[in-house]
């Protein structure tokens, strides 16, 4: 019986896999970059053939018959099927855990990205030894997990956590999910480079060259007043998010991950203010607010630890 086990992190740019053991070690892991074809089967079968690639790496015999997948989806956790997935139209309401089993001979637990990533981080990462934790991710959009008790919070469904869909502005500016105004549509990438466009528009000023988040980011660093203004209302709305959670949840922690909490030096003051401001005393005194650990790998290894919970005995009859 193999004491490794396969994750992968399917994400909208690209798709990684590992080889983990039973204490996070990872022994072999591949990327390539995901790809984007109208058949859901053409994700499948490039699992696949990372899956052989690293069998051939580390020895069939050493991996147990389980695969955990990380992905961007809104899932039906009790089939495996995705309900949506904005970022990867091609497998909306596809029944990716069943097809993905069928083709591999593997159990496949598939996951929420960003409760993957707060299992790792709860794991491995910031959260270690950590009962309450609340993990946001900030990155081309926002993703939630959280963790209560020791366990990721899933609802019957396995949609719950979903913090970048929080409305913050009731008529605020359309989302992916068919409502307005969410989190995700203020404190992503995404949307600190549409907001600083709104602001250059309204203050008649031009920006030379494309527009990122990073380059907002190095500009805001260096003075700019357009990429200051939209980091900080990146961390006002995060703010008043975090103060309700805090009085929802009652955390240990919170973490922030994803790409844009490195340069959270450029709104965090802002974060904090409004948490200050607005949550109970007694628990934003509690809520540490810290920055994730495990970088690019939470998310697989969150599923990796998923998959190595999972009992080896086999595959579904299902
Ligand atoms: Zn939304």
């Amino acid at each position: 019986m193999g004491e490794l086990v396969l994750a992968a992190d399917l994400g909208g740019t690209n798709l990684r896999m590992a080889a983990v053991g039973p204490s996070g070690e990872i022994a072999e892991r591949v990327r390539r970059s995901t790809p984007h074809s109208d058949d859901p089967m053409v994700i499948v079968d490039a699992i696949g053939e990372m899956a052989t690639e690293i069998q051939a790496a580390v020895g069939a015999k050493r991996l147990t018959l389980a695969i955990g997948v990380a992905a961007p989806v809104i899932m039906d956790a009790r089939n495996g099927s995705v309900y949506k997935a904005p970022n990867l139209p091609a497998i909306n309401g596809f029944n990716f855990a069943g097809e993905l089993s069928k083709k591999l001979g593997l159990r496949v637990i598939l996951e929420n990205d960003a409760t993957a990533a707060a299992i790792g981080e709860h794991w491995l990462g910031a959260a270690r030894n950590v009962e309450n934790a609340i993990c946001v991710t900030l990155g081309t959009g926002v993703g939630g997990g959280i963790i209560l008790s020791g366990q990721p919070l899933r609802g019957p469904d396995g949609t719950a956590g979903e913090i970048g869909h929080i409305c913050v502005e009731p008529n605020g500016h359309p989302c992916g999910c068919g409502s307005w105004g969410c989190l995700e549509q203020y404190s992503s990438a995404m949307a600190v480079v549409r907001i600083a466009r709104e602001l250059t528009e309204e203050k008649d000023r031009s920006w030379p060259g494309g527009m990122t988040a990073e380059k907002l980011y190095e500009a805001a660093k260096a003075g700019d007043d357009i990429a200051i203004e939209a980091f900080r209302r990146l961390g006002y709305y995060l703010g008043i998010v975090l103060a309700s959670l805090i009085n929802v949840v009652d955390p240990d922690m919170i973490v922030l991950a994803g790409g844009l909490s490195g340069g959270w030096d450029v709104f965090i003051d802002e974060t904090c203010g409004q948490i200050a401001k607005r949550a109970f005393r007694l628990p934003a005194l509690r809520a540490k607010l810290v920055r994730a650990e495990l970088g690019d790998d939470a998310g697989i290894l969150g599923v990796a630890r998923l998959a190595l919970e999972t009992p080896d005995q086999g595959l579904l009859e299902s």
